[in-house]
């Protein structure tokens, strides 16, 4: 896409715009295929504006939040730009996520209705038990396997086609990310977020494909920014075609042999993905080459995997940054002006003002490590009905604290050295030590807990949680390790469980009380 063509359809109000235009354009192109059956742009222009009506008939009314509690299906796109049309804020829930997280975004969002998927009905049902409300449910029914060609994915929520007004700094979506302290945080994306990024990573891309002839797999899980935003939404856009695997079901041989049978142009995985791929007996008998674009993003690419794929599979990847606050990407080496650059997340995208600063806010000279501040239109309004998160999240001169330590170099290409917050990165998913450890402090055998990340050859890091037994509980008698693992896989998802845990008698701290996390790294 050139930048004329940017311009044209950087236009202002409803995102779902943008896609109405794709449909325009390439209405007869394919837009979705899974299980064989396909759908083009012109069937999800109609069957989106469909659902945005069904969605008022509900009662739904704009800038009322849903959550979209589901794996990853054709499904969930329809849903997520039907409810762009309709002006209804998507709230994306892990699909793994058990009864207290589900129950916790649903209270803090307020949400009114909630899409989500036979299976994981009971969750919903537990949560709307706990919660005590009413909200209207919408079950997928799978009708993609043996759908009427007439049928939308919706038959219940079908409506007159609807578009509705909305201004630019709306919010369209609300992720739930998690700080050092205290609980999940609802992040603001507008309309003019998502078409921005939309736009400009489109922009960004250099491959050699056309943007309607773009293949894209869909393996990363939809509910995070990074898939959403670059998986799905950005090749829908450009008029591409999407085709789906559940992010819970990652087989690295199937993969390659998807990205041959289908000829895949396009794939973002995150690092453990990758080195999935090249630790499998037959990696170099696949043929990958029908990839214009490989990227990475979520965590550092590991720069001994990157290599492997690259000199077996004859495929670059291209390592990107961002936040789920920055709606994804703020840099990609694949737009950089001097190309790829191993060990780098490459320059910002034009878009993208950055910043490297020291504790006092000064900016650093290059090659010198700060924390990374960013500026642009695709960064967040703020935290949802958090006004001192939000003051604290950005400078006077709006550009958002990352959190993240990082350098530059003399061409202005980027590179993540470290991470201000604690936040464990563990095969691409964000595990915040706080949540677990407020989790093990309700546990009545608990009487002080920490958790911290430790290193881990396939995932990158794992939770480890380190716990003091209350008074009256004997370590390894009426407290044991396998107890504390099993109590946290019960009530979180599973990868945020502590892989290791380990009983001691104190917690190292500083005289403030504050834990000293690096002792316990140590
Ligand atoms: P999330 O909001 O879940 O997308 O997580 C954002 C965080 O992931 C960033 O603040 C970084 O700490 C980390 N991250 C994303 N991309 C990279 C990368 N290429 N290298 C290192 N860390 C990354």
């Amino acid at each position: 896409m050139d930048l004329t063509d940017v311009a044209q359809s950087a236009r202002e109000g409803n995102v779902g715009k943008l896609f109405d235009e794709t449909a325009t354009h390439h209405g007869d192109g394919q837009a979705m295929e899974h299980h064989d059956e396909r759908t083009t742009h012109a069937e999800l222009e109609a069957w989106t504006a469909e659902f945005a009506g069904g969605l008022h008939d509900l009662g739904l009314e704009p800038d009322d939040r849903l959550l979209l509690f589901l794996p990853n299906c054709p499904e969930y796109l329809v849903a997520s730009l039907g409810s762009f049309k309709a002006g209804v804020v998507i709230s994306p829930v892990n699909p793994q996520y058990k009864r207290r997280e589900v129950s916790y975004q649903l209270e803090d969002t307020d949400a009114k209705a909630i899409v989500t998927h036979p299976a994981l009905r009971p969750v919903v049902d537990q949560a709307l038990e706990e919660t005590g409300r009413g909200v209207e449910v919408i079950t997928v029914e799978s009708q993609y396997m043996d759908r009427d060609p007439e049928d939308t994915f919706f038959e219940d929520v079908r409506g007159e086609p609807t578009l509705v007004e909305r201004a630019d700094d709306d919010v369209a979506l609300l992720p739930y990310t998690s700080g050092t302290t205290g609980k999940p945080k609802g992040v603001q994306l507008t309309h003019q977020n998502t078409r921005s990024q939309v736009n400009w990573t489109l922009a960004a891309s250099n491959d050699d494909v056309e943007p309607e002839n773009v293949r894209s797999l869909i393996w990363l899980p939809l509910y995070h920014i990074t898939g959403f935003t670059h998986t799905a939404l950005q090749p829908l856009a450009g008029g591409g075609s999407c085709y789906f695997r559940s992010a819970l079901e990652w087989d690295a041989q199937e993969c390659m042999q998807l990205i041959e049978d289908e000829e895949i142009t396009h794939f973002v995985g995150v690092t453990t993905m990758y080195s999935d791929m090249v630790a499998a007996d037959d990696f170099g008998e696949y043929d990958l080459s029908s990839l214009e674009s490989a990227a990475e993003g979520g965590a550092k690419l590991s720069t001994a995997v990157q290599e492997q794929f690259e000199e077996t599979a004859g495929v670059d990847i291209s390592e990107g940054y961002g936040l789920t606050e920055t709606h994804g990407a703020t840099h990609t080496q694949s737009g950089s002006s001097f190309g790829l650059r191993h060990g780098t997340i490459g320059q910002p995208l034009r878009i993208t003002d950055c910043k490297i600063v020291d504790e006092s806010g000064e900016e650093v000279a290059s090659g010198e490590e700060g924390e990374l501040l960013v500026r642009g239109p695709q960064v967040m309004k703020g935290y949802h009905e958090l006004p001192d998160a939000t003051d604290a999240a950005f400078t006077e001169n709006g550009y958002f604290r990352t959190g993240d330590i990082a350098r530059r170099d003399g061409l202005n290409y980027y590179e993540i050295v470290d991470r201000k917050k604690h936040m464990i990165n563990t095969a691409g998913y964000n595990v915040y030590p706080s949540e677990l450890e407020n989790l093990l402090l309700e546990h009545d055998a608990v009487a002080d807990a920490a958790v911290v990340g430790i290193p881990d050859e396939r995932r990158n890091e794992v939770p480890k949680a380190f716990v003091v037994p209350a008074d009256g509980f004997e370590a390894g008698e009426d407290i044991t390790d396998e107890e504390i693992k099993e109590y946290c896989l019960e009530r979180v998802a599973s990868y945020k469980h502590p892989r290791e845990v380990e009983l001691i008698d104190d917690l190292p701290r500083t005289t403030s009380g504050k834990i000293q996390k690096y002792k316990l790294e140590e």
